[in-house]
């Protein structure tokens, strides 16, 4: 009798000692499972950590920019970096650390292959996603500029590259709140004439017409002119405009320069 009650007493402990690690186990997994969160986004800047480690910053529907860590994804098994390579949208899990998080699995949404395989339009897209980078805060939702990048990158797959990048910037420009006064002259108030030669004043957020402007520094030509206003009154229906077309082409590069001056001067803001 002594030598069962001995027996039953090592089972029970047994028992009680299992029952409990089990406990602890499924504790575990479930605290990590709800810590982990997920999420949909466009990787807009990569940072070499260490020898094997990368971390990306993200532009997410749900948590506007967010920065993670992804673990050994240099190492040649990783799985996780062909994922990553822009300009695919990505559905990926993280378990949020400190300021980021740690990246734990990624899944390639769209590849978006029609910019992939194209220089040009990859470079275009890449400089989106420095802009993005350089002007939105960190975990900070942002739906229009989620839909402006969303779309865009659609619209850069099917339409052509140049035409599609000035529509960006402008429509960027505006969600950001910068669009530059074009109707009037920043100075007089007086409506501007159309084809007519202006001058930028940044600091008056326009543009100053023949009679007030003093330098000549900041003449704009009447045609990228014509191109910023057209883009300030219907851009909706521009990527199908002949004439704005063949304007823009023709002006592309002076554009492009005018955007890259204004961007750099607004950045002091940021
Ligand atoms: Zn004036």
């Amino acid at each position: 009798m002594m030598i069962f009650q001995s027996y039953l007493g090592v089972i029970l402990n047994y028992a009680i000692r299992s029952l409990l690690f089990f406990a602890l186990l499924c504790y575990n997994i479930l605290i990590k499972t709800i810590l982990m969160l997920r999420a949909t986004g466009f990787v807009l800047k990569k940072t070499n950590i260490g020898d094997f480690d990368v971390g990306y910053c993200f532009f997410t529907k749900k948590y506007g920019k967010i920065n993670l860590t992804a673990r050994s994804v240099k190492k040649p098994l990783s799985k996780l970096a062909g994922q990553l390579e822009p300009p695919s949208l990505v559905n990926f899990i993280f378990s949020p650390a400190g300021n980021g998080g740690i990246l734990t699995t990624a899944l390639a949404k769209k590849s978006f292959l029609k910019i992939r395989r194209d220089f040009d339009k990859l470079n275009i897209y890449l400089n989106w996603c420095s802009l993005i980078y350089d002007f939105t805060f960190e975990k900070q939702k942002d739906d229009k500029i989620w839909h402006l990048l969303k779309s865009h990158t659609q619209m850069l797959c099917q339409k052509n590259p140049l035409i599609t990048n000035v529509l960006f910037v402008n429509a960027f420009l505006n969600t950001l709140g910068f669009n530059l006064i074009s109707d009037r002259c920043v100075n007089c108030q007086k409506l501007f004439a159309t084809k007519t030669l202006v001058s930028h004043d940044f600091a008056k957020g326009g543009f100053v017409c023949s009679e007030c402007l003093n330098k000549k520094s900041n003449l704009v030509s009447w045609e990228l002119f014509e191109i910023i206003q057209m883009l300030h009154t219907n851009a909706k229906d521009l990527s199908n405009d002949k004439y704005f077309i063949a304007l823009v082409l023709k002006n592309y590069s002076s554009l492009i320069m005018f955007w890259q001056c204004y961007l750099k001067y607004i950045k002091n803001f940021y």
